[in-house]
């Protein structure tokens, strides 16, 4: 039996207490091998992971060891493993976090929706039209499309979902982090005291930026929701993509993706290497 999130992982003799930024809390909990953990099942998932364990990103993700008998878990490398005391962030990728077949769903039979209206409200009065306010509702899929706009999301190709610190205080409150200002000083604060290592991060970034320049699964592949973890302490640092829960392949008939073009209906492009080429350049700028 193991217990679920927070858990105390336990790896080459260290026990420690395992950081979880993004996702429910019980979608994970520690794995049977050493240094593993175990996350929620989702064929999709496990699908891309079988893939990319015969690709060029393979020394980008983190081991996958299959799944149980039931589907109910995959096993995954624990990327924290190698570390002490790690500082840890999660960037969420890509121009938008819905899938295409997600905004048709939603296109299907747009009903006005009270609730989006009023949590658009919430955030920014001035969001709706005049139409819209005075139907005191949105459709969903507007809703959708809008809320990739009050992040970094629909404009740098990243978001941050999550900052753990080196003393312990993590902190999810970026959903409405939208300016490059706002984004450096996250990032600063993230790498606060450990600015030597920022070196790494970026061999790491550009690394990942040729391998997914080579990468089969890449170009035929639509990743929506995945992100980069950032992992480091005094000594070592390290980049992941993980999270492949949204990420399938493309349709037939659709050309390969190309991850740097901006994203219309239909052409699946979900801007990955626009995210990536923002992070490479803040990164960069905060050792200059
Ligand atoms: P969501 O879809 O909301 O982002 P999810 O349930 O799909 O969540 P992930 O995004 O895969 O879950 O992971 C959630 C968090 O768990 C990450 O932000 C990270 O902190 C941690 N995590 C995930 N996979 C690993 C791993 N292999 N090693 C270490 N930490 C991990
Ligand atoms: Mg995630
Ligand atoms: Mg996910």
């Amino acid at each position: 039996v193991h217990q679920l999130t927070p858990f105390i992982q336990t790896y080459k003799k260290q026990r420690y207490p395992w950081v979880q930024l993004a996702g429910h809390q019980g979608n994970f909990k520690a794995g049977e091998k050493p240094g593993t953990i175990l996350k929620k099942f989702c064929a999709r998932e496990k699908e891309a992971f079988e893939i990319l364990m015969n690709d060029s990103l393979r020394p980008f993700v983190p081991k996958y060891y299959g799944s149980d008998a039931e589907d109910d878990y995959i096993e995954l490398e624990d990327l924290l493993g190698r570390f002490g005391n790690p500082c840890v962030m999660d960037c969420k990728i890509g121009v938008r976090t819905y899938l295409e077949e997600e905004l048709l769903k939603a296109k299907e039979k747009p009903k006005l929706r009270k609730d989006m209206y009023e949590k658009m409200l919430q955030i920014d009065r001035t969001a709706p039209t005049s139409e819209e306010h005075q139907m005191r509702g949105v459709t969903k899929p507007r809703y959708m499309v809008w809320r990739e706009t009050i992040s970094t999301t629909a404009s740098f190709g990243f978001r941050i979902e999550g900052v753990r610190k080196s003393d312990g205080t993590s902190s999810k409150d970026f959903k409405t982090t939208k300016s490059e200002p706002e984004v450096k000083v996250a990032f600063k604060s993230f790498i606060d005291g450990y600015e030597h290592i920022v070196k790494q991060y970026l061999e790491r970034l550009h690394e990942l930026r040729h391998a997914l320049e080579q990468s089969k699964f890449f170009s035929s592949h639509e990743v929506i929701g995945s992100s980069l973890l950032f992992v480091h302490d005094s000594k070592q640092a390290s980049v992941w993509m993980i999270d492949f829960a949204k990420t399938i392949p493309l349709p037939n008939g659709v050309p390969p993706l190309r991850h740097d073009v901006p994203w219309s209906v239909g052409n699946h492009e979900d801007g990955y290497l626009i995210g990536l080429t923002h992070l490479i350049k803040i990164f960069e700028e905060l050792i200059q």
